[in-house]
């Protein structure tokens, strides 16, 4: 061995190791799964790059992946002869975790081990899951096209070092052997491994090979159907298979929540295979999260995480898309700008668009699931993709004023079905939180009238709303804007008693005006309200205050916003405080009240010292 050096793991796989081995030990088996995988993913790899290099295969085209065992040994060794790796590969490989956002959710993993177990499931725990059973791990690997002198090995026990060292490799490919704990000797087992096999790799595409060397002849018995799953047809493929398929691709430990698989033929011939997963991935929410869609072009593999085929609202979307039309030596720049891209791009958008439909209509279970996870990414849908509107505002799902419950169950459907004669708009009310929301005075009109209103707290929704204009032909309507139809309905039962009252009001209201001058918009009586005394509301032409909220959260300089102040003349207070001369008092009462209506709109105020001194003073 040459160039011989003892490295430090990264702190994070240290942590990782820590917490896989304690995490992961009730389903030890899985290491198995895992390097069956890399290897497949190392064949893809291969294939790809003999594309423009047919040395690499070095006369030797057929690939597999084979284990054996060494009973005497008590050792087990997975060997390929895919890709394989260089030096600085192994260590950027099996040293570090290039994922983004590794050390943030390492960091959220707390005590709770069954919980962390789920957790780093959904992380992917790949290679290093060897340590769950194997006390020491050597790696032997030589990148395809290497000199056979530049060969590498690798050598850890899982603890915070591993060694490192030039060897000479003849075969291509990678080659693992765990030397196992005691008391995994079930891995050793030839009925154990081909049960393990069976139940992972079916659907790999690699051949899977198991040693059988009985009579002293090695014979190496392929264990799978080596063929790729998406192409066999849908009938032969079990549902098992399916779930298996998609650990694989998305290295993710839980099922899928549901897939479609279809092979389309016509103008453009592809197959797509698309799972929705049951939980969202740690980095669903990092910038530059991969998305999990991988490309395949006749059956070859091409790249990962190709953007150009699904929206970002649906990049929670896993599978792939193996299409016989892009040429074999097509990159991401190609794509960019590729009318069939484009084409593809739509097809699977409604594909999925279509299995979440459905979804929601045959099982509102797993679509109450499904939302709960994935709800709010899908909000960001009408602001992305305007052609799809319609479609999306089908899948959203809303608390509202009927319901008496923070769940997000609510359907415009099932909304416009309980809207009252006469009413045209699709009421809504965005707030910083579900209680908030549910407890604004601006409700107090649609509870009197038996009016639902949707209840919108995630931070996304002001914005969802501002490109949602309909729905079946009902247009939305914010209950924090003025708004014609909300005054007439408030008028409807009062209009008498509200004229008589609104004259003797005139004044008062002028005194209003003068008080609190530019720094309203106007001031008028409202028949709105019933137990509070005024709210502040906007026109609807200007920005509300959630949306003013949404640009200062990213840094952006809103203008301020000029709100009607709008006063219950049925309210005992409102009344009183009508009647009082005396300035400075009558000052401080209209203050409070629109310190009140500001704070109920905004949920905080400028100068709330103020506020508390004067509510006191009157106190
Ligand atoms: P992941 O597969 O999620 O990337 P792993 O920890 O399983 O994470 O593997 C890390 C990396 O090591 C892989 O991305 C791959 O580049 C490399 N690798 C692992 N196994 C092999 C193999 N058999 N052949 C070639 N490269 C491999």
């Amino acid at each position: 061995m040459k160039k011989q050096e003892t490295l430090s793991f990264q702190s994070e796989v240290k942590q990782l190791l820590k917490l896989m081995i304690h995490s992961l030990y009730s389903n030890k088996e899985i290491f198995l799964r895992e390097l069956i995988s890399n290897a497949s993913d190392a064949a893809d790899k291969l294939r790809f790059s003999a594309l423009s290099n047919q040395e690499l295969y070095e006369n030797d085209a057929d690939l597999y992946v084979r284990i054996s065992v060494d009973k005497k040994n008590n050792t087990l060794t997975v060997s390929d002869n895919c890709i394989g790796m260089s030096r600085i590969e192994v260590i950027n490989n099996l040293g570090t975790i290039a994922k983004s956002g590794t050390k943030a959710f390492l960091e959220s993993l707390g005590s709770d081990l069954s919980k962390n177990n789920q957790m780093i499931g959904q992380f992917g725990v790949g290679f290093y899951s060897v340590f769950i059973v194997a006390e020491k791990v050597i790696v032997r690997s030589r990148a395809a096209g290497f000199p056979i002198n530049q060969g590498v090995f690798w050598e850890s026990s899982g603890e915070g070092e591993y060694t490192i060292a030039d060897i000479e490799k003849s075969s291509r490919g990678t080659e693992i052997i765990l030397y196992l704990r005691k008391n995994e000797e079930e891995f050793l087992d030839n009925w154990r491994l081909r049960s393990i096999i069976g139940k992972y790799s079916d659907h790999i595409s690699l051949s899977v090979e198991i040693k059988n060397d009985k009579d002293n002849n090695v014979i190496w018995e392929k264990v799978n159907q080596a063929k790729a799953l998406w192409t066999r047809s849908k009938s032969e493929i079990s549902e098992s298979e399916y779930i298996e398929f998609y650990k694989h691709i998305s290295h993710d430990n839980s099922s899928p929540l549901i897939w479609t698989h279809n092979h389309v033929e016509g103008k453009q011939e592809y197959i797509i295979l698309l799972f929705i997963p049951s939980k969202a991935s740690f980095d669903l929410w990092n910038r530059d999260q991969k998305h999990g869609l991988k490309l395949y072009v006749q059956r070859v593999y091409i790249m990962d995480d190709v953007k150009q085929f699904i929206p970002n609202y649906l990049r929670f979307v896993r599978g792939i898309i193996d299409c016989n039309d892009l040429p074999l030596n097509v990159s991401r720049e190609i794509l960019q700008d590729n009318l069939l891209a484009r084409n593809l791009r739509n097809a699977l958008t409604k594909r999925v668009l279509h299995l979440l439909d459905k979804l929601a209509k045959e099982d509102i279970e797993k679509y109450q699931v499904f939302w709960q996870q994935f709800g709010i990414v899908i909000k960001e849908g009408p602001a992305e993709d305007s052609s799809n509107n319609i479609f999306i505002s089908k899948l959203l799902r809303f608390t509202t004023t009927h319901t008496n419950s923070s769940i997000q169950n609510v359907s415009l459907k099932d909304y416009v079905s309980r809207m009252i004669e006469g009413q045209n708009k699709i009421f809504y009310i965005t707030a910083d939180s579900y209680t908030a929301a549910k407890s604004s005075p601006h409700l107090e009109l649609f509870n009197k009238k038996g009016i639902e209103v949707l209840l919108l707290s995630d931070r996304t929704d002001e914005w969802m709303m501002s490109y949602l204009s309909e729905f079946d032909g009902k247009k939305f309507q914010s209950i924090t804007k003025s708004d014609e139809l909300l005054d007439k309905l408030a008028n409807e039962d009062k209009k008498l008693e509200q004229e008589i009252i609104s004259k003797d009001l005139e004044d008062f209201v002028k005194r209003v005006k003068i008080l609190l001058a530019d720094r309203v918009k106007n001031v008028k009586l409202t028949n709105r309200l019933t137990d509070t005394p005024a709210i502040v509301t906007t026109d609807s032409n200007e920005m509300t205050t959630q949306m003013a909220k949404l640009f200062v959260a990213v840094g952006q300089n809103v203008p301020e916003i000029k709100y009607n102040f709008e006063l219950n003349p049925n309210h005992r207070l409102v009344q009183k405080v009508s009647k009082i001369v005396d300035k400075t008092l009558f000052s401080d009462w209209i203050e409070v009240f629109f310190g009140e209506a500001l704070l109920a709109e905004r949920g905080v105020l400028e100068d709330p010292n103020l506020f508390i001194q004067r509510l006191n003073k009157l106190f």
